[in-house]
């Protein structure tokens, strides 16, 4: 099969591997659609260091069912699946909080196991999510991606969220201000330096767009808030300035989610501030398999727009892709790679 082969800094290739095989209480998917994520581009980069060349990454991705292992219940061949991509133990004290996304034993398919971007690709049957018909291949394939999403939120729910701001309208900030609307905001500010990344935010609910490059992001959120400050910010970027941002822009109480990766530095926090006005910064990683399953339910039933985000591209065009999603990704948001489209 043909597969797109990481083999170190900005180094990738197509190249011809053998099949999976079928092991044990995994099955092996025909690939779908296989989206690029943004840990896939620091990869790329070779800034991740748990991808190991030679690798064949992506993990987020659809299938259709070619091989059920025997033991692999409720599975059958030509179903289509989409994959949580996270194997955790099960077993240490996260797991059984059910902080599943933190397991400090998991692995994840596309990092430490063969990932999507290929043919095929061999899968446990029990991270298998079955798509509904109706449900296309790019579709499916952001259901990973919304579940990071959903996971910013779901231990924030303790309390009306009003007004959020988003800092970056990539995918992630994009999928953030929907869940956002979704949950009932009024007030939802997003921020960015591309200008058509930003109309995408207005298009898909936010109320306040803020360009960068034009106006100060934390008065401007502060003014959106009659001089609060957001009840939630969420930093989908990833740099120091960025995340010191969203903890500048809290009101009173105000939490600020972390989700960007790679801050050049550590941000520096208001240690006083954050006592006196009952500051909340954490980070989220990743979701859990209850994520996962919402986000496929918000997708399924159209709640959330997934598709004017991504775009499908030939895997074998994936060499290039890469390069450019680094280099120059213009008006490139999510790029779901194909395998013979
Ligand atoms: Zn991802
Ligand atoms: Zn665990």
């Amino acid at each position: 099969m043909r597969a797109l082969m990481y083999l170190g800094t900005r180094k990738m290739e197509m190249q011809e591997v053998e099949e999976p095989r079928v092991s044990p209480g995994h099955v092996v998917l025909k690939v779908g659609a296989a989206s690029i994520c943004g840990s896939d581009l620091h990869g790329f980069l070779g800034k991740s260091a748990k991808r190991v060349p030679p690798l064949v990454m992506g993990h987020e991705f659809t299938g259709e069912v070619v091989a059920p292992d025997r033991g692999a219940e409720g599975l059958s061949v030509g179903d289509r699946v989409t994959i949580n991509p996270i194997l955790s133990c099960g077993r240490c004290e996260e797991c059984l909080r059910g902080r599943t996304s933190i397991c400090p034993r998991r692995t994840v398919i596309g990092i430490e196991h063969p990932g999507a971007f290929a043919g095929y690709v061999s899968v446990p049957a029990e991270s298998c999510f079955k798509l509904p018909d109706h449900v296309g291949d790019l579709e499916g394939s952001m259901v990973e991606s919304l579940s990071n999403a959903l996971h910013i939120f779901d231990r924030s729910l303790h309390g009306f969220i009003r007004s959020v701001a988003v800092i970056g309208a990539g995918t992630q900030g994009l999928l953030a201000l929907q869940v956002a609307r979704h949950i009932g905001a009024t007030r939802i500010a997003v921020t960015d330096m591309v200008p058509s990344r930003l109309e995408l935010a207005s298009r898909l609910g936010a109320t306040h767009v803020i360009d960068v490059r034009a106006e100060d992001p934390v008065e401007a959120v502060i003014e959106m808030t009659d001089g609060q400050g957001v009840d939630l910010s969420v930093e989908a970027v990833g740099h120091t300035a960025t995340q010191e941002q969203a903890v500048r822009m809290l009101r009173q109480g105000g939490e600020a989610v972390l989700l960007g990766l790679g801050a050049e530095a550590p941000m520096s926090i208001d240690g006083v501030a954050m006592v006196n006005r009952e500051l909340v910064v954490r980070g989220s990683y990743a979701y859990t398999s209850l994520d996962f399953a919402y986000s496929l339910e918000l997708i399924s039933t159209g709640r959330i727009d997934v598709a004017s985000m991504v775009v499908a591209r030939d895997l074998e065009e994936g060499p290039g892709i890469f390069t450019k999603l680094v280099d120059d990704p213009g008006d490139l948001i999510k790029v779901s790679l194909v395998p013979n489209p």
